[in-house]
């Protein structure tokens, strides 16, 4: 049966919850250990799938095609693990579970009530993922304890730890301990109430995460471990660090993996950190810099980009280089501002998205792209605009447009297809999930893949536009990848360009740290290939200056 990890936070939100519990996943799969994890989110949408990114950040997809919070992206990413929609529950799924048996008349008339229907349908979804095939289950408790919401998360994983033996379950609680400048102290009273009220739900934490902007010392250590009634080797001290991915190798230092083993009474060599040192070590140690123009519509909130700026920086490590973003608003890409934001990039980026705002800016970048042989990388809606550029400049179809954006367009390049009808209800709507691309043989992405299918993770509802296909085509845009079935293009990309190539799924989904996506890392490898060229050329000229001056 598997064992289960809690892990709660207090006294701030952000601290950082969701790369602890994604490093201790790394920590114990370098263990030997098979892990799962899981988030319970404590808002009462659905999923995030519906919510603005302004909001919440970027949503998650898993191969199943659920609709996650972005912490999944990190567990993924720090773990070999492959999540599916049950590693997310959210209040509002929750709710809709139980409503739905009380329709049915499961619960016999009886009266319905947080506990115990809430709580039994929070603890049965837990269990769920606990497969026999899992040793150890880590669960995130999204928001911060005293908040109204995550009470009944609370009471699940009390009832939780009564029901299991006392050596398959381990509390973990992150917390804050802030500096004072004025004082020159670190202050531990916040962390000791957050406990006070995580005890007045009925749970004692067996180990403590401890962030903070300089190393604790011994006396705040023994005062948590005092107040917090914990061992003083389960103080763990998180301080801050740049490399979220350095995260494991701190927490293993400071003794998370074996104190958790510990309590779980697992035993297990200790682990293998080896290739994960070594990757951390090429990203802090890049030679190279390269700078990508991000032209998006949330550029004042990257977490609505978190995976692609991962996949950047995974990529600019697999080449000896680290990466600036130019984080570029795409309603500024358009007449006079246009040439400022797109000057001296190595390359542009186009991440997905919705809606029509911004998509001018965005056409108008790929233009520049396209003209001035600026390595290009299109996601999603950056395919879809990457067509719409091209039917325009290229096919002289000048009011070429996808009908999300112009529903009379002339030229509806991209269209919803004939089986989709507008809907009411707005959730899981879209091609969403894993679908199978077979890749056009003598591609530049298919050399990139080195495979002749793959498999990737889509989110949208709009396709190219099968009856533009042939002209397309003729006109010289390249169709690198197809679904098998022949009826969607996956993969566009351009010949005669360094590299052009737009996805119609989110590759970004699938990389990571230490085996970067091949479509980001041709992206980067041709961004630090122009870097070099024009860095050459800018010394070439102002040695001639120099000769012609001297
Ligand atoms: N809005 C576009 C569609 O729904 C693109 C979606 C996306 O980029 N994820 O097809």
């Amino acid at each position: 049966m598997a064992k289960h990890v809690f892990v709660t936070g207090g006294v701030t939100s952000s601290l950082g919850k969701g790369i602890t519990s994604a490093s201790l996943g790394r920590l114990l799969e370098a263990r030997g250990l098979r892990v799962t994890l899981q988030k319970l989110d404590p808002y009462i949408n659905v999923d995030p799938g519906t919510m603005n990114p302004f909001e919440h950040g970027e949503v998650f997809v898993t191969d199943d095609g659920g609709e996650t919070d972005l912490d999944l992206g990190h567990y993924e990413r720090f773990t070999g693990v492959r999540l599916s929609r049950d590693s997310n529950v959210t209040t509002g799924s929750v709710y809709q579970s139980v409503i739905r048996k009380e329709r049915r008349g499961d619960y016999l008339g009886a009266t319905v009530q947080v506990i115990p229907h809430i709580t039994n349908e929070i603890k049965g979804r837990i269990r769920k993922v606990g497969k026999e095939d899992i040793d150890v289950v880590i669960t995130e408790v999204g928001g911060t304890v005293g908040d109204i919401e995550s009470l009944p998360y609370l009471e699940a994983i009390r009832q939780l730890r009564k029901e299991l033996p006392s050596q398959d379950s381990c509390f973990i609680h992150v917390t804050l301990v802030p500096y004072l400048a004025t004082s020159e102290e670190l202050k531990t009273k916040p962390t000791q109430h957050s406990v006070a009220e995580l005890r007045s739900h009925g749970i004692m934490p067996d180990v403590m995460v401890v962030r903070s902007s300089r190393p604790l010392d011994d006396a705040a250590r023994r005062k948590i471990s005092l107040f917090c009634d914990v061992e003083p080797d389960a103080v763990i001290n998180l301080v801050d660090i740049p490399n979220i991915y350095a995260v494991p190798l701190e927490l293993n230092e400071a003794g998370l993996d074996a104190v958790v083993c510990r309590k779980l009474d697992l035993e297990t060599d200790p682990p293998d950190l080896a290739d994960w040192e070594a990757m951390v070590l090429r990203m802090d140690e890049a030679k190279d810099e390269v700078t990508i123009g991000l032209v998006g519509k949330y550029v004042d909130l990257p977490d609505a980009y978190l995976s692609v700026v991962e996949s950047l920086k995974h990529a600019a490590a697999a080449n000896g280089a680290a990466v600036t973003i130019r984080w570029i608003p795409a309603e500024e890409v358009d007449g006079l501002l246009a040439e400022s934001h797109l000057e001296g990039l190595d390359g542009i980026l186009v991440p997905g998205g919705f809606g029509i705002r911004g998509i001018e800016g965005k056409i108008e970048a790929i233009r520049h792209a396209r003209e001035h042989d600026v390595p290009f990388l299109g996601l999603c809606l950056g395919l879809q605009c990457a067509v719409i550029e091209f039917g325009r400049s290229v096919l002289g179809h000048s009011n070429a447009n996808s009908t999300e954006f112009d529903p009379t367009t002339p030229d509806p390049v991209i269209d919803l297809m004939e089986d989709q009808n507008d809907v009411e209800d707005m959730g899981g709507t879209m091609r969403l999930g894993i679908y199978p691309a077979k890749l056009t043989p003598g591609t530049l992405t298919e050399r990139l893949y080195g495979e002749s299918v793959v498999y990737e993770r889509h989110r949208h509802r709009w396709e190219i536009n099968n009856r533009y296909r042939s002209e397309l085509e003729e006109g010289g845009l390249v169709f690198a990848g197809i679904s098998p079935d022949d009826r969607l293009v996956e993969i566009i990309e351009l010949p005669d360009h360094p590299f052009f190539i737009g996805s119609q799924f989110h590759p970004e989904f699938k990389s990571r740290p230490d085996n970067p996506h091949p479509l980001f890392d041709g992206f980067i490898a041709a961004a630090l290939k122009r870097r070099r060229s024009t860095s050459t050329e800018e010394t070439v000229a102002s040695s001639e200056a120099v000769t012609a001056g001297s």
